[in-house]
C-alpha cells in the first residue's frame, strides 16, 4: 500500500511516497516521477492554484472549457491535444490513458457484479414480467461466469506474475527456451504456385476483402479470454513506437499487457522466407506456406504452430513484460514461434496496441496518434495514388505473357476478369497518349467520373474488378511469375529512383488507381501531365480534396480519439466548417486542450522584424523577394544576429530554389565572408544522405568554438519543409537563435494547390458563405510549415532561445494568431525599427538565466 505523505487541501493534491501524485479521485494517477503541473492538466482536468503556480513558474493555458484526456476518454471525445516538445506528453499521455483504462475496467467489473446481486424485496427491475425464480436463476448464472471468468483472469494474473518474477531472478533469455536449428522449408519453388486462384464473384459475399489471407486469430483463442477494451497507440516511424514504449517502461503500469506490431520483414524469423528481398514475396510465400499446411503433405512453416499450448505460452511472454518489437521476435526465435502472427495472437488479450494498422479493429477501442499535426497530409497523401505510363506498359506486359503462359488453365470468370483488366490499363495508357496538338505537353484536371465517361469505361464495374483483385492475390502471383520469366534487362530498365522496385507488382498501384476512381465524384479530381519530351515521365494522379470520410470510419468505431502533437496550430484545418476533418461529428464530441510550455516566459523572446539596417522593408512576397537590394539587406540582417548571438542560429527560407538565390548572391559580393567571419556556415544539402554529415559538422564545429572569442558557434541556412524542419532537435547551443524569412507560402501556380483551394471556395459558396476561406486556408498551409519549423528550438526545462520572424506581414494580427499557443502567451515582441530589434536581441542573451 502507497502511503500519503503530503495533503494540500487548497489545491487537491496528495503526495504519496514522494514520486506518485494522487488527485482527488478515488485512485491515484501513477507518474514515475512528480509531474509538471501542465502534465497534470493535460491528464486531468484540475484547476491549479495560483499558490501551487508560484512556485513552478509556467506559461498555461487551461480553462473550463477545455477538457483534459480523462475526460475526454470517459466521454468518448475526438480531442486535439497540444502539448510543446519537451513537455513530456508521451509520459501524459501514456499515464493519463492507463489510468482512465484500470479505472474502466474497474468500474466495469463493479456494474457487472451489481447486476447479479439480487434485488431488495418489493423493488422492480426490467425484468419484472418475469416469475422470480427465472430471475433468481438468471442471476446465479450470470454470476457464476463472472467468477469463472474472474478465476481465469486471476489465474493468468499469477502466471505473468510468475514469469515477471522467473525474468527478475534468472533474466529475460533464460527464461526463454533455446531455439531448435530450424531452417524452414527449402523445397524449390514451383511455377504452379504462381497460378491464381479460382475466383467466384457469385456469391459475392463469401468473403470480406482478404479473405485469402490467413487469419490466424480466427482460431480459439490460447486464453480463453473475452476481448478487452484496447489502446491503440499510432506515430510514424517504428523509431517513435520505440522510444513511447521505452516511456511505457518507465511508467507504474507494469502489469498493462501491450503488444508492438511491426511487418513481415521485421518480424519473421523463417529463413526460407526471410532471404526474399521481395516484400511482396515474402508475404505470398508465408501465406502459401500457412495454407500448404492445410493440405497433405503441404509444405508448411515450423514456427506457426498449430500447439495453442505453445501459442499461449508465447503470449504469455509477450503480455507479462512491457516489450519492444526487437524483444518480441527474440522471444519468437527462442521459442520457435512465429513473432509476426503470435504478437497478432496478442493482439486479442492485450490493452495497449502499438502499430497503426494491420490486424487491428478500432471497434469500440481508444485510438491514439501522436504526431498528429500532419494527419490531413497524411490521409491525403495515402489516398492520393500515382501511376505514370512506365507501370501501365510494364502491367500490361507481365499480363499479357502471364495470360499466354496460363490461359488454358484459368478458368472462365478468371480469364473474363484478367481481359477486363487488360482493357482497363490499354484506356488509361491512351490517356497518356495526347492525340491533338493542343493537348500536346499539357497536364489538365477532370472530375473523376468525367474521367471514366472520356476513357469509355464507365460499363465497367470497378467495384467488382475491386474484389476481384483483392481477393484473388493476382498482383502478388503476377509479381512472383514476373520475377521467374522476365528478362532481367527490362526490370533493370524500369527501376530507377521514381519508379518503384523491381520487387514490388506495378499492378499494385494500377489496383490503387482504379480504386481510387470508385470514390466520390465530388472528393477526388483525376490530374493528368502528359510530358511530351520524356512519354515515360506522363503520368496520372488522383487527388484526394476532401480527407474527411477516409477518416470518418475511424472516428465513428472507436470510442474516443487523441490526436495529439507539439504544435497543432493552426488547428482550423481539423475544425473549420469548410474544410475541417469531422464535418458530421456534433460539436460538443470535439474538445481541445492546449497546454503550455515548461519553460517560463523568460527563456524565450519572439520578435517581428520588419525592416532591415538600411531601413528596407522585409517584404518577401513572390514578385518583391528576387530584388538583390532586399537580399543584401536580408545578408546584413543575419550578419547583425550573428554578432549578438551565442552558439548557433538555423535560419530557415522558403524553398530550395530562393535559398540558391540568396546564397549565390551573398557569395558573389562581401555579405557571406561577413556572415562566416563570425560563424561557419553551413547550408541544407538536397540529397538525404548528406544530412546526417552536414548536421553533425554544424553540431561539432559549434561545440568547438562556442567558447572562442570572435569566431563562435555556427549558421546554418535550411528550407521550411525540408530535411531539416521536422523531427530534428536543435536544443541548446543548436538553437539559440531561430530566423525565419518570410512566410513560406506554397507554390499559388501549382494545379493541385488551386484545384483544392477551388474546392474550398466552392464548399464555401454553397453554404453561402464568403469565399475568404479559401484564404485561411492557404494561410494555414503556410503558418503549419512555419510552426514545425521554429518549434525545433526549446526542447526541455531548462532550454532558452530567440525566434526572429523577418518580415512585416507577420505583425498583421491574423498572421499572429496562428503562431503557436505557448509562443503568443511569452508574448510577440515588434520592437518598431531595427536596431531596438538587435538590441533586444542582444539584451535577451545577456541577460538569461536558464530555467529562471
Ligand atoms: S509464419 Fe511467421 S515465421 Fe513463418 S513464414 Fe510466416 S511470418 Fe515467417
Amino acid at each position: 500500500m502507497t502511503k500519503i505523505e503530503e495533503e494540500d487541501d487548497r489545491t487537491g493534491i496528495e503526495r504519496i511516497s514522494g514520486k506518485s501524485v494522487v488527485l482527488t479521485e478515488d485512485s491515484p494517477f501513477l507518474f514515475p516521477f512528480d509531474p509538471w503541473p501542465i502534465q497534470l492538466a493535460f491528464m486531468t482536468r484540475l484547476q491549479l492554484s495560483l499558490k501551487m503556480l508560484k512556485h513552478r513558474p509556467l506559461i498555461l493555458t487551461v480553462s473550463a472549457s477545455l477538457f483534459s484526456l480523462y475526460e475526454g476518454l470517459s466521454l468518448g471525445k475526438v480531442m486535439i491535444m497540444e502539448s510543446p516538445t519537451g513537455t513530456g506528453k508521451s509520459l501524459s499521455l501514456l499515464c493519463g490513458s492507463l489510468k482512465w483504462l484500470h479505472d474502466f475496467h474497474r468500474k466495469l467489473e463493479v456494474e457487472e457484479y451489481a447486476k447479479c446481486v439480487p434485488n431488495e424485496p418489493g423493488v422492480s427491475n426490467s425484468g419484472a414480467d418475469e416469475p422470480s425464480w427465472v430471475l433468481e436463476h438468471e442471476r446465479k448464472v450470470a454470476l457464476r461466469e463472472l467468477e469463472y471468468a474472474a478465476e481465469r483472469k486471476r489465474k493468468r494474473a499469477q502466471r505473468l506474475e510468475e514469469l515477471r518474477q522467473a525474468e527478475k531472478e534468472n533474466g529475460w533469455r533464460q527464461t526463454l527456451k533455446r531455439p531448435k536449428n530450424h531452417h524452414g522449408n527449402d523445397e524449390e519453388e514451383d511455377p504452379q504456385e504462381f497460378l491464381v486462384n479460382e475466383y467466384e464473384s457469385e456469391p459475392e459475399a463469401s468473403g470480406k476483402r482478404g479473405d485469402l489471407v490467413d487469419n490466424p486469430t480466427d482460431s480459439d483463442d490460447p486464453q480463453d479470454e473475452r476481448d478487452e477494451l484496447k489502446i491503440i497507440y499510432c506515430s510514424r516511424t517504428h523509431s517513435q513506437i520505440s522510444q513511447f514504449i521505452k516511456e511505457m517502461q518507465k511508467t507504474a503500469y507494469q502489469t498493462v499487457k501491450s503488444v508492438s506490431l511491426g511487418s513481415r520483414q521485421t518480424m519473421c524469423i523463417n529463413d526460407s522466407v526471410k532471404q526474399l528481398k521481395s516484400v511482396s514475396r515474402m508475404n505470398d510465400k508465408c501465406l502459401d506456406l500457412i495454407k500448404g499446411a492445410s493440405k497433405e503433405g503441404g509444405s508448411y512453416c515450423p514456427y506457426r504452430s498449430k500447439d495453442q499450448q505453445k501459442r499461449a505460452l508465447f503470449t504469455d511472454h509477450i503480455h507479462a513484460v512491457i516489450r519492444d518489437i526487437e524483444e518480441i521476435v527474440e522471444t519468437g526465435k527462442r521459442q520457435d514461434t512465429c513473432p509476426y502472427f503470435g504478437s497478432r495472437d496478442a493482439v486479442r488479450t492485450s490493452q495497449k496496441t502499438a502499430r497503426e494498422s494491420v490486424g487491428i479493429t478500432v471497434k469500440g477501442n481508444i485510438v491514439i496518434i501522436d504526431e498528429a499535426h500532419n494527419l490531413i497530409d497524411a490521409i491525403t497523401s495515402v489516398h492520393s495514388v500515382s501511376l505514370d505510363s512506365r507501370q501501365l506498359n510494364r502491367s500490361d506486359a507481365q499480363l499479357q505473357s502471364y495470360l499466354q503462359k496460363y490461359k488454358s488453365r484459368l478458368k472462365g470468370k478468371t480469364l473474363a476478369y484478367i481481359r477486363q483488366l487488360l482493357l482497363l490499363i490499354k484506356a488509361l495508357q491512351r490517356a497518356l497518349r495526347p492525340l491533338t496538338s493542343e493537348e500536346r505537353a499539357q497536364s489538365y484536371i477532370r472530375r473523376t467520373n468525367d474521367f471514366v465517361h472520356d476513357l469509355d469505361i464507365d460499363h465497367i464495374n470497378l467495384f467488382k474488378i475491386e474484389r476481384y483483385l483483392a481477393n484473388s492475390g493476382l498482383a502478388q502471383k503476377l509479381q512472383g511469375f514476373a520475377e521467374r520469366t522476365e528478362d532481367p534487362k527490362v526490370a533493370a530498365d524500369t527501376e530507377d529512383t521514381d519508379f518503384m522496385p523491381k520487387h514490388v507488382s506495378p499492378l499494385k498501384p494500377v489496383e490503387a488507381f482504379l480504386m481510387s476512381l470508385t470514390n466520390p465524384d465530388l472528393e477526388g479530381r483525376i490530374v493528368v501531365n502528359i510530358s511530351e519530351a520524356d512519354s515515360s515521365a506522363s503520368n496520372l494522379k488522383y487527388l484526394l480534396l476532401n480527407p474527411a470520410n477516409c477518416f470518418r470510419s475511424i472516428v465513428e468505431d472507436a470510442r474516443a480519439v487523441v490526436l495529439a502533437g507539439g504544435t497543432m496550430e493552426p488547428v482550423q484545418d481539423l475544425l473549420h466548417e469548410f474544410f475541417q476533418l469531422f464535418p458530421y461529428l456534433p460539436t460538443d464530441r470535439i474538445s481541445r486542450f492546449t497546454c503550455g510550455h515548461i519553460i517560463p516566459p523568460t527563456s524565450l523572446l519572439t520578435t517581428i522584424v520588419a525592416n532591415g539596417p538600411n531601413q528596407i522593408d522585409f517584404d518577401f512576397t513572390f514578385e518583391k523577394r528576387n530584388d538583390g537590394k532586399l537580399i543584401d539587406e536580408l545578408g546584413g540582417a543575419i550578419a547583425n544576429f550573428c554578432n549578438v548571438t551565442p552558439g548557433g542560429v538555423v535560419c530557415f527560407f522558403a524553398s530550395y530554389d530562393y535559398l540558391d538565390v540568396v546564397y549565390n548572391r551573398w557569395q558573389m559580393g562581401r555579405i557571406l565572408s561577413r556572415i562566416n567571419s563570425k560563424k561557419q556556415v553551413f547550408k541544407e544539402p538536397k540529397q538525404s544522405v548528406l544530412v546526417d554529415t552536414t548536421l553533425t559538422a554544424y553540431a561539432q564545429c559549434i561545440r568547438n568554438t562556442s567558447n572562442l572569442q570572435g569566431h563562435t558557434g555556427a549558421i546554418l541556412f535550411a528550407v521550411v519543409g525540408g530535411k531539416m524542419s521536422e523531427g530534428i532537435n536543435f536544443s541548446d547551443d543548436l538553437g539559440r537563435l531561430v530566423i525565419m524569412v518570410g512566410l513560406p507560402f506554397p507554390n499559388i501556380r501549382s494545379p493541385e494547390l488551386k484545384e483544392k483551394l477551388n474546392y474550398v471556395k466552392a464548399r464555401a459558396s454553397l453554404r453561402g458563405s464568403d469565399c475568404a476561406v479559401a484564404n485561411d486556408y492557404y494561410e494555414n498551409l503556410c503558418m503549419k510549415a512555419v510552426n514545425q519549423s521554429i518549434g525545433r528550438a526549446i526542447r526541455h526545462k531548462d532550454d532558452y532561445a530567440a525566434i526572429v520572424l523577418l518580415d512585416h506581414r507577420y505583425g498583421q494580427q491574423r498572421i499572429k494568431q496562428k503562431l503557436p499557443g505557448w509562443i503568443r502567451d511569452a508574448g510577440i515582441r515588434e520592437p518598431g525599427g531595427f536596431g531596438r530589434a538587435i538590441a533586444e536581441v542582444s539584451k535577451f542573451f545577456r541577460g538569461i538565466k536558464p530555467g529562471c
